[in-house]
């Protein structure tokens, strides 16, 4: 005989994470299209809104929707921490079985979610979106972000997909290993491959803007990039060391020449311009590679000092929550 329970539909929870900075033209309508599609899902659902330090009514905003409707978090930060502080911390602060990362500029769309689902369903841990093709962004990105994707594959330590955003689904066994993650330089997507267990890729068109400007602009993507780079690989610091062969062989090779023209033809080798180039390459070469050693260095400065990653000034709509890990 069938026990009545048993037929209750299993419920879980899936957490939608949103980080906002200076969203305020685009928040509203990315909160209407969640709601709607919440209201399609087999899930109870609950987003998190990470106000990362804006500047404009973002935060207000934010506030007057958590109170017009208990599925809504805010976790507001004491300043800007950047883009992958703020989508940590709304890992952190999850409580979903599954976990969606998502921007909340609409240029991911929301309406993937029952596909990425879906697939959790079947028995994947992570459903990472691929970006099939991109509207409304710049030749320069497109070509920078595709050659970026490569480089990081080739030279990391762990296969990080190409051409993939943040936008992902993840099981909570893996957000509970990301929780478990204290590096302080986090490159998000490449921290989720590194994790491992059974990942999908789905591939999307990813969309323009829905409203307002990039909040990445060329510095903030260069640094991110070199994040990535450094947090995943060490072969920047080979490529150092290859430099100190290389010109170490040069070297050779001039005093091998210079032996020559001694010995064999009675000249001296006539060495000013010589010189000259060989100087600078060297000091060149020297320069870059103390330059790369510092990036590390840097890094070790900075994960030493053991700070928390982000501070959180405001918290709305979490109840008796506990919250994970920092802060
Ligand atoms: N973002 C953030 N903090 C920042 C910069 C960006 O939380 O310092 C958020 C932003 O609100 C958006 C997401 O990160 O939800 C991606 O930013 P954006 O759309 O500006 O980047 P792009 O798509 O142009 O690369
Ligand atoms: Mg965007």
């Amino acid at each position: 005989m069938q026990d009545s329970f048993d037929q209750a539909p299993t419920r879980n929870l899936l957490s939608v994470i949103v980080p906002c900075y200076n969203e305020q033209e685009v928040i509203e309508t990315t909160h209407a299209r969640l709601m709607e599609l919440f209201a399609t899902l087999d899930l109870d659902c609950e987003v998190i809104y990470i106000n990362d330090g804006s500047r404009d009514r973002t935060l207000e905003i934010l506030k007057r929707l958590q109170q017009s409707d208990d599925r809504v978090r805010v976790l507001s930060f004491s300043r800007n921490f950047g883009h992958q502080l703020a989508v940590s911390a709304g890992i952190d602060a999850a409580a979903g079985d599954a976990v969606v990362l998502i921007d909340s500029d609409l240029q991911d769309p929301p309406e993937l979610i029952p596909e990425m689902v879906a697939k959790w369903r079947e028995g994947y841990h992570v459903v990472y979106g691929v970006r099939a093709q991109r509207a409304g962004e710049s030749a320069f990105k497109l070509l920078t972000a595709k050659a970026f994707y490569r480089m990081i594959n080739v030279i990391s330590d762990v296969a990080i997909p190409l051409d993939t955003g943040d936008f992902r689904l993840m099981d909570r066994r893996v957000v509970a290993v990301l929780q478990n993650m204290p590096e302080r330089d986090r490159f998000v997507r490449g921290m989720v491959s590194w994790v491992g267990f059974k990942q999908f890729a789905l591939p999307y068109a990813r969309a323009e803007r829905a409203a307002g400007e990039s909040k990445y602009p060329l510095r903030k993507m260069l640094l991110f990039a070199l994040d990535g780079v450094i947090s995943f690989s060490l072969v920047p610091l080979r490529i150092a060391t290859a430099c100190g062969f290389l010109a170490a062989a040069m070297a050779v090779l001039g005093i091998l020449y210079a032996l020559f023209l001694r010995l064999f033809t009675g000249n001296w080798a006539p060495g000013f311009t010589l010189l000259f180039i060989s100087i600078f390459f060297l000091g060149a070469a020297t320069l870059m590679s103390l330059g790369i050693v510092g990036e590390y260095v840097g890094r070790i400065y900075r994960e030493l000092k053991r700070r928390p990653l982000y501070i959180i000034d405001e918290r709305l709509g979490f109840r008796n929550r506990t919250l994970a890990t920092q802060v």
